[in-house]
Parts: C-alpha cells; sequence; structure tokens
C-alpha cells in the first residue's frame, strides 16, 4: 500500500487536520542542541584577526565562508515554526520526493550544508533522490572532490555536470528531466537549510491537489553569522505574498484580510500571485505538462512569474505554506557576483521580462513598456510556442488574474501612467542633452554630450505630466533640478509640460528648464521664448 502510493497512480491524499494539543503524526523528536559553532542558529561571530579572509570570501561567493567552514554541516537550528505548526497531521502516506539544486560557482561548505539539512530533516521514505546540477562551475578542484564526497550517500545524491554554463532556469529544467525518482520536485538555491518538519506540510497540498505548486517561507540566513530569523514585510504573522512592481522587479507585500478569510488556522496554506522563483515544489508531471520553464528564458530573472503566471492563468494554484520554513543565505554587499556569459547589446534580464510580459500579460504589457518605451521594438526570439501552449490550455486572461488572485498589487505598485513623449531631450542651440550621470535618489541633473542609446539620457514625459527616467522622476526644488524615486501615485513630481510650439519644458511653478551657457549645468529659470538655452526637442532612440 505504502509503495503504490509513492509510485504514483490516482491515490487520494488526505488533507492536513489542525488537532489542537495533539502532536503532529510527522513531528520529529526536538534537536538536542550542543553549544559548537553556529548549533542552534545561534549567532557565530569571529575575531576582527579573520577580518581578511572573510572578505576575501565575501567578494567570491557573497558569504563568510570562514564562518561557514567552522560550523558543521549537520548543525542543529532552532525551531523558529509559528507553534500552532506542531499540531498539523498529515496524510500518514505522502508521495516521495526529488529535491534539486543548481549552483555555479559556491562554496563548498554553503552547498554541502544544503544536502546535509535535507538528508538529516527529510524523512527517509519522503527522500527520493537529491540531483545536484552543477552549472559548469569553473572551481576546477571542485570536480575530483565532488565525486569523492558523494560516494558516503549511496546513490541518494545524484550529480548532473552540464557541459556548458546554462544558467539558472535551463538548468533547473534539466533537473527536472534528470529527477526521475520522486513524484514531487522540490527546488533549493545551493545555500539554504531546511527547517523542523519542512517536507510534509510542502508536500501535502501538493498531494491533495496536483496542480497545486507551494512555496516555503523562506527564512533569512545571516551570510556573516548563520543566524536565522524570518524575513520582514509580512503581516501581523510574518506572511507575505509574492508580488511585482510594473517594471518586473520582486515586491513582497502583507498577505491579505482576504486571504485569511478563506482560512480557519493562520498557519493553513495561503495563495499567492508570485513566487520568488528558488524555492518551491511542484508535481512533476504537471510540471512537464506545463512545459517546465520557457526554454527561450536565458540565465536569470523573470522566471519565478513566467512559472507563476501560467499556473495561475492555466488552473493552477500557488500557495506559500508558512509550516513549511527554509533558510536561504541573502548575498552580502560586496559579493563580485556571477556575471552572465559575454554579450553585447540588451541585457538577457530585460530580454527575459520581455518575453514573460509579451505572453501573459495581454495588454497590461503597456505598464511595463511604460518605464522603458526605449526596448518596445527589440527583438525577443520566438515565443509562438507559448502564445499555443496558453490558447490550447485556455489559460484565463491577466486581468482575469488581476482581478481574482493579485487583486492588491495595484494598490501597493499603482498602474504607471502612459507616456505622451519619451527620448533623449537634447539642447536645439548646444546639441547636448540632458544626463542624470546615474545619480538618484535626491542627486543632481546634469546635462553631457549627446550618446544615442543609454539609460542616462532617456526620459519620459507622461500622461501624470511628470518626467521620469525608469523609476526616477524629475524633481523642482527652487531652481535645482533633482532626480527622486517616483512614488507613484504621488502628485508631487507632478507639473511638466512641454510646449510643443516654442519648444520649451515648462513646469507648474511657472519656470522652465534651462541651462548655463558655459559650465553643463541644469536649473529653473523664468521662462523666455526668446532664450536659446531654454529650447529643448526630444529624439526617440530604441534600443540595441
Ligand atoms: N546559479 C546557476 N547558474 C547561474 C547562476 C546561478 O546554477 O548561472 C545557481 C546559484 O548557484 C544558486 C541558484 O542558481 O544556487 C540561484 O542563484 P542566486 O542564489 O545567485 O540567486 P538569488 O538567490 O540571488 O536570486
Ligand atoms: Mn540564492
Amino acid at each position: 500500500m505504502e509503495n503504490m502510493r509513492n509510485s504514483g497512480g490516482n491515490v487520494k491524499y488526505r488533507p492536513a487536520v489542525m488537532k489542537p494539543g495533539e502532536l503532529g503524526n510527522w513531528e520529529p523528536e526536538p534537536e538536542k542542541i550542543s553549544d559548537a559553532p553556529g548549533e542552534g542558529s545561534v549567532p557565530f561571530k569571529l575575531g576582527p584577526e579573520y577580518k581578511e579572509e572573510i572578505d576575501k570570501s565575501i567578494k567570491e561567493f557573497g558569504f563568510n565562508i570562514v564562518a561557514s567552514d567552522k560550523i558543521s554541516l549537520d548543525r542543529t537550528i532552532k525551531d523558529i515554526r509559528d507553534p500552532e505548526c506542531k499540531y498539523w497531521h498529515y496524510d500518514t502516506s505522502l508521495p516521495n520526493i526529488s529535491v534539486i539544486i543548481v549552483f555555479y560557482n559556491e562554496a563548498w561548505s554553503v552547498v554541502m550544508r544544503t544536502v546535509h539539512s535535507v538528508i538529516k530533516r527529510t524523512p527517509p521514505e519522503l527522500l527520493a533522490e537529491i540531483v545536484l546540477v552543477d552549472d559548469f562551475s569553473t572551481k576546477e578542484h571542485w570536480k575530483q572532490r565532488l565525486d569523492d564526497y558523494l560516494v558516503q550517500f549511496k546513490g541518494l545524491v545524484k550529480l548532473v555536470r552540464n557541459k556548458q554554463r546554462e544558467g539558472l532556469i535551463q538548468a533547473r529544467s534539466i533537473g527536472a528531466r534528470s529527477a526521475t525518482r520522486g513524484k514531487i520536485l522540490v527546488y533549493l538555491d545551493s545555500h539554504c537549510e531546511v527547517g523542523i518538519n519542512w517536507a510534509p506540510a510542502l508536500i501535502s497540498p501538493i498531494a491533495v491537489n496536483r496542480t497545486t505548486c507551494t512555496v516555503p517561507l523562506i527564512d533569512v540566513i545571516d551570510g556573516n553569522n548563520y543566524n536565522i530569523y524570518g524575513q520582514g514585510g509580512g503581516d501581523e504573522y510574518g506572511h507575505a505574498r509574492g508580488a511585482w512592481d510594473w517594471s518586473l522587479l520582486w515586491k513582497r507585500v502583507p498577505n491579505t484580510p482576504r486571504e485569511r478569510a478563506r482560512h480557519k488556522y493562520h498557519s493553513e496554506p495561503y495563495r499567492s500571485p508570485a513566487m520568488a522563483g528558488g524555492l518551491f515544489a511542484i508535481d512533476r508531471e504537471y510540471f512537464f505538462e506545463l512545459g517546465l520553464y520557457d526554454p527561450g528564458l536565458k540565465i536569470w530573472g523573470g522566471e519565478n512569474f513566467e512559472i507563476s503566471y501560467k499556473i495561475w492563468q492555466c488552473g493552477g494554484e500557488v500557495l506559500f505554506t508558512p509550516c513549511s520554513r527554509i533558510g536561504h543565505i541573502y548575498r552580502l554587499e560586496g559579493w563580485a557576483g556571477n556575471p552572465p556569459p559575454a554579450n553585447s547589446g540588451l541585457s538577457v534580464v530585460l530580454q527575459n521580462y520581455m518575453r514573460v510580459v509579451e505572453v501573459w500579460w495581454d495588454e497590461y504589457k503597456e505598464y511595463f513598456y511604460a518605464s522603458r518605451p526605449e526596448i518596445r521594438n527589440h527583438p525577443f526570439g520566438d515565443i509562438s510556442e507559448l502564445v499555443a501552449f496558453r490558447e490550447r490550455n485556455h489559460c484565463k486572461s491577466f486581468k482575469w488574474f488581476m482581478e481574482e488572485i493579485a487583486y492588491d498589487i495595484v494598490d501597493h505598485f499603482p498602474l504607471p501612467p502612459k507616456n505622451k513623449i519619451w527620448g533623449e531631450i537634447r539642447g536645439i542651440d548646444s546639441g547636448l542633452c540632458l544626463d542624470s550621470m546615474g545619480h538618484k535618489d535626491g542627486g543632481e541633473m546634469g546635462i553631457g554630450g549627446c550618446h544615442g542609446m543609454g539609460g542616462n539620457q532617456m526620459f519620459r514625459l507622461n500622461e501624470a505630466n511628470e518626467m521620469a527616467q525608469y523609476d526616477q522622476c524629475i524633481h523642482v526644488v527652487g531652481t535645482q533640478v533633482k532626480l527622486d524615486h517616483c512614488d507613484t501615485g504621488h502628485t508631487k513630481y507632478r507639473g511638466w509640460e512641454f510646449d510643443e510650439e516654442n519648444k520649451m519644458l515648462r513646469h507648474k511653478i511657472g519656470k522652465c528648464l534651462d541651462r548655463s551657457e558655459i559650465l553643463h549645468q541644469v536649473f529653473m529659470s523664468d521662462c523666455d521664448e526668446a532664450s536659446k538655452t531654454q529650447k529643448w526637442e526630444f529624439n526617440q532612440v530604441m534600443a540595441m
């Protein structure tokens, strides 16, 4: 019976049941915490004599590897779950999982602690395998060391080596193809530690409904001292929903009363419009039916939204599971980064975003292009397969999604005004262009030689009469011209108008944009139609 359930088929699994006061059927023995470094996820601090070595490791890996190396790979951690979580009872026989971990040039002890934590805190009958996907790491000494190290796991940990750098998106699809033993795929970044009794809470909703995709509550592992704590930005229970702004940046917003009203217990899984991307679980067959990730997405970026929209709009659901907690180390400042392979032109991230909005956003894609008008006609590859998928599966509109599931997004990120005119702003007399000089958030506007394409000289004047560059609005302070975050929905940056006839940029304070004759400075002056230094024109320059 147990085996039959694990090997698939149409077995019906029972939903989780709360039994207050009766310890959950999958609850493990509490971990016995010693006082060795980092045990019980107590912050582990090293003396100043390590500073140089630590800084070097942060630059290379983004984490304090000196500290990590001194902490046991099998360390204990404290149980930071909501106390309610202990009393959930899950089906006695849940489907098994393949845990997929993709990595590229990461630090040994951090990756191995991820593997060890999964083995240590997953009931053996649920863990079919761990699949490590090495995305063509360039750190040579790793190769033999890894082969040797994995022997001890007797086949439980499988290693796949990419023959070229695929990027994390396609590496995850490769992982799905290689992970053949588990019914459910669980994705983790290569710098995680799973929490107490993390697995049943993550698996159970998928067992009950195979088109449910679950996401654990992602905790912060401090990359300096390996303390583990909950992320901010949630509601009073620390619960957030996954969101985006209209330029497709990842955001977290508090869970809503509307979501909470759907549940009896606050520790129940709740719906989220999107996921962060690195940590989630999905039925393997269902992921294949969805076509895995869009094969046209490159390296990094946008895949978390692609998978979220695809699931929601095509009949599935994304649930955040508060009782399944997994820690993730966020990169520290000073990390040299994993640069994308050399590539000229528009960043792969922006091209990925274009594919996602072109396939899934319908008329809402205008709001994406509002902040980057210059990339609108840039090529983003063939999306016909994805469009056909959407039609074949009768996937719902983005408007439906925004109204029924992502109803809270516009409260946090109001729809941006459309553009009236955009481009570089060239002084007619000087031939010099307005230039943010890369300044923002209170920095001053400047002026410089026009250099065609290049974000710093790209401006737009929108229907709310804001003049902006990406998320920065041009802000008039007396005669000064500054840049400040736009705060969409607020009115303080509104008031610009382009006087087409006189080629002047007028502001509601009654002054006009002006520049100095010799020094490259911009400021506001009394409007004067006869002044050459107040004449400007917009030139549309498309991204290459
Ligand atoms: N990764 C990869 N190939 C790449 C870049 C990243 O396999 O080209 C791996 C990386 O090692 C990590 C995961 O993908 O395990 C997610 O990347 P990262 O943690 O840098 O993303 P973040 O958490 O900052 O979004
Ligand atoms: Mn990560």
